[in-house]
């Protein structure tokens, strides 16, 4: 659909462009050849009325001509006149039919009818006159030219010329207005013509981006839609909610009164309604379940749906019994029988309820507490709805104060080092030891990594616990200088800009080998693609520290980071030793990552090996190092040492 309206705009775009070209073209070409042909036509008007003017004078001047010609042949008796006479006649012949050559028929027609008959009139007097000059008698000549007949026929012709010259005067100035009308004409109906094609062309360009522009709000629309709305149920989803959720609390915590109801809450044993009826009827209930509690609530609350059957509510209330009925009151339609697909399905929820601002003042902390009172609804034996009580906060709370505490942990000396050994096939000789930091706390006791290593990852204090720890493994490594240290690095150190710094320093301080050692990474951290925590691993492997791989198995698996990075050592998951007797899937999973480690030529170490048979099995598989409770729990670094030189005096 995007591709697509993107595709029509382009095409749009670029037609709009061509169209424009082509208008600008024809303009280009159509107003010079325009211009051309208007000129022309003007100019051969305008050449006709000039050419009128001087025809009618020049007919002036040769009838002027043969009449002084005449006269004077008729004074002086010389022939000479005469002749110069006849060599004119022909002049005045010609120009005459030029003039009517330039004219119009019926012009040329009238003129013919006024004047041919005192043309041939002063012909045959002329001639007369010079027949009498001829004999020599002049006075006759004269008598004839000075006639009242011949000036008659004189004034007769004058008239007709001058009537026929001004006659095509008018005429070709007529001509040259209507050329130069019908020009304007042309230029009107050209430049309509271009106006209209531009309209046209603009409409229909126009509809299109409008039709387009329809199309892509619809597509936002529904881009926005889905968004801010669940797909499947068409409720709003857990941003919107949240946004929407926030507004709500800061509205009530402004007015200072009422609060803020939010419920989390689920289907319970809803995996069995999809594993039983299938999918599509999952989806069903889903909807049918949002689309009877939304029936149910108060108009101002607003539902989502969280993800699988987790639906969230929030609402306004007064107070917290009023809060209470609300929740009762659209779970308690849930508990009528749905009819979908032939299938009529009874099922009961459960719900936590957290109230705002009385337990929290952000959606966020609000929806957490909700989610420990559903929990809790949930370990009640379901199908019940809880309010939030602080002491279900107590986890949250230890968590907390961990937290806390945990900043002075390090510098109060309250972290030790453990080792736990890791021991060759077939002998069980320990050939290295895997570095576990405890926590001694003064009032809680011994605190497992498990616990506190998330948390100093989350609070940025990971990179000052690893640093302590690959201190004091450098320091306990001297106690034994032929077995390899193995250090734990979370990804986060391995990010740290100082990181390799603070190694170097290390190195130099304790002037201890890295090929001694063995860095502990986990899929995780090749999981962001970063390159430079490539590099990193590049130059830590080039400086000859041994890079594992930890925890191989869990994460999101699993084989392709293997040819990201050339690692010296892949840690199975303990996860995979418990399974190999339950299933053989974890057994086949073994076998296969033991072949391509040995393929690869990477050491396979198996964690958390605690019984003879898992021994047996790995060792058969053809794994080379084991680690576990059978070979030796995590202890100091004083028992550790112990052990060590027993061991040696054994061997010895
Ligand atoms: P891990 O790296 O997978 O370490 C192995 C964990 O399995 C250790 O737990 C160890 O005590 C435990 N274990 C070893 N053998 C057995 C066995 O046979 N059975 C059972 N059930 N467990 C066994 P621990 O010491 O609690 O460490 C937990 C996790 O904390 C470690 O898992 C590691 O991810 C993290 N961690 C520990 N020390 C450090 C550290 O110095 N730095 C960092 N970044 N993380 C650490
Ligand atoms: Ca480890
Ligand atoms: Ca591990």
């Amino acid at each position: 659909m995007h591709q697509s309206m993107i595709h029509n705009i382009v095409r749009t775009a670029r037609r709009s462009l061509l169209a424009a070209f082509a208008m600008a073209a024809l303009l280009l070409i159509i107003l010079p050849l325009e211009h051309g042909f208007t000129d022309n036509r003007i100019s051969a008007a305008n050449e006709k009325v000039r050419a009128a003017a001087v025809i009618a004078e020049q007919i002036k001047l040769e009838d002027e001509r043969l009449t002084m010609s005449a006269w004077m042949a008729a004074t002086t008796g010389d022939q000479r006149w005469v002749d110069r006479y006849n060599r004119y006649l022909p002049a005045i012949d010609r120009e005459i039919a030029e003039a009517k050559a330039l004219a119009p028929d019926a012009l040329s027609k009238r003129f013919d009818a006024e004047t041919s008959k005192a043309n041939e009139a002063l012909v045959a007097l002329e001639s007369a006159a010079f027949e009498a000059i001829k004999t020599g008698d002049l006075a006759r000549a004269r008598a004839i030219l000075d006639s009242g007949e011949y000036r008659k026929q004189k004034k007769i012709l004058s008239d007709g010329t001058s009537k026929f010259s001004h006659g095509l005067s008018a005429y070709a100035a007529a001509e040259l207005a209507s050329v130069k009308g019908r020009m304007h004409v042309l230029l009107f109906v050209m430049s309509s013509l271009v106006g209209v094609g531009f309209l046209v062309m603009w409409h229909l360009l126009n509809k299109h981006l409008s039709r387009l522009e329809v199309d892509y709000s619809h597509t936002e629309r529904r881009l926005h839609m889905r968004a801010a709305h669940d797909e499947l149920t068409g409720l709003l989803n857990r941003r919107s909610f949240n946004d929407k959720a926030t507004e709500m609390i800061e509205r009530a915590n402004a007015s200072g009164v009422g609060l803020t109801v939010i419920t989390m809450l689920d289907l319970d044993n809803f995996k069995d309604v999809n594993d039983t009826l299938g999918h599509q009827v999952g989806d069903e209930l889903i909807r049918a379940v949002g689309r009877r509690i939304m029936n149910r609530l108060p108009e101002s609350a607003i539902l989502a749906r969280l993800g699988g059957d987790e639906f969230a509510i929030a609402a306004n209330a007064l107070d917290e019994a009023h809060a209470q009925r609300i929740i009762e009151e659209a779970l308690g339609c849930l508990k009528e029988t749905f009819a979908l697909q032939n299938e009529h399905l009874r099922i009961s929820t459960s719900a936590g309820i957290a109230l705002g601002p009385n337990h929290a003042d952000n959606i966020a902390d609000l929806l957490r507490l909700a989610d420990m009172a559903l929990y809790r609804s949930k370990s009640d034996g379901r199908n019940s709805i809880h309010m939030f009580s602080p002491e279900m906060d107590e986890t949250v709370r230890i968590r907390r104060e961990l937290e806390s505490d945990l900043r002075n942990a390090i510098a109060d000396g309250q972290l030790e080092l453990h080792y736990q050994p890791l021991c060759n096939t077939p002998e069980s000789a320990i050939s290295g030891l895997e570095a576990l930091v405890r926590w001694n706390h003064p009032t809680k006791g011994m605190i497992s990594p498990a616990m506190f290593v998330p948390i100093a990852e989350r609070n940025g204090q990971i990179s000052e616990l690893d640093a302590w720890v690959m201190e004091r493994a450098f320091q306990d490594s001297r106690r034994w200088p032929t077995i390899v240290t193995a250090i734990n690095l979370s990804p986060r150190q391995l990010k740290h800009p100082d990181f390799l710094s603070i190694i170097n320093r290390l190195l130099e301080r304790y002037q201890v080998d890295p090929r001694m050692f063995e860095l502990e990474v986990t899929e995780s951290l090749l999981l962001e693609e970063s390159e430079r925590v490539q590099n990193v691993l590049a130059t830590l492997s080039h400086m000859g520290f041994r890079i594992a791989l930890d925890d191989f198995g869990t994460g999101y698996s699993s084989l392709s980071y293997l040819r990201k990075f050339a690692f010296d050592k892949i840690k199975i998951d303990q996860s995979f030793i418990k399974s190999i007797e339950t299933s053989t899937g974890a057994a086949e999973i073994i076998r296969s990552v033991v072949n391509l480690g040995n393929a690869l030529h990477m050491t396979i170490t198996a964690e958390g090996v605690e019984t003879n048979e898992q021994r047996q099995f790995l060792e058969a598989a053809g794994c080379q190092q084991l680690q576990g409770y059978l070979f030796g729990r995590p202890d100091t670094a004083e028992a550790i040492e112990n052990r060590l030189v027993q061991q040696h005096r054994s061997v010895a």
